[in-house]
């Protein structure tokens, strides 16, 4: 632990507080106020979908950047010591990341990811969500 960079410190403190981040809910927030009604953590979906809007067939996660591997963002970048556990750890989540997605949109969800990083900006974080109820 005491090896962490602060990302990964927040990252792995949040997942230990368990499901309910601070991103996914800025996330269930938004969601909300923009009409959409949702499930949460629904258990006989792939992978345990955060946000689950059941009439329109669309899931949101919500992923920190750190254990889900946001490619090219700052936070995601390896801590300096045990690279090797640390790579293998995080490899595993990415692949099932990808497994799970293809699993639900075979099921004919559609799927969107928000990353950590982009709760905290809102003008993006607005457009992207907006974008995806519209469809
Ligand atoms: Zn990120």
């Amino acid at each position: 632990m005491d090896h962490l960079p602060p990302a990964a410190r927040s990252a792995l403190m949040s997942r230990i507080r368990g499901k309910n981040t601070t991103p996914e809910i800025v996330v269930r927030k938004l969601v909300h106020r923009m009409g959409g009604r949702f499930r949460l953590h629904v258990r006989k979906l792939a992978g345990t979908p955060d946000i689950v809007l059941t009439r329109r067939r669309k899931i949101i996660l919500v992923h920190g950047c750190f254990w889900h591997h946001h490619l090219g963002c700052k936070r995601a970048s390896l801590p300096k010591t045990r690279q090797n556990f640390w790579r293998r750890k995080i490899e595993g989540n990415t692949q099932r990341d990808t497994a799970n997605t293809l699993k639900l949109r075979n099921a004919g969800w559609k799927v969107l990811v928000v990353w950590e990083c982009q709760t905290r900006k809102p003008t993006i974080l607005v457009g992207k969500v907006s974008r995806f109820l519209a469809k």
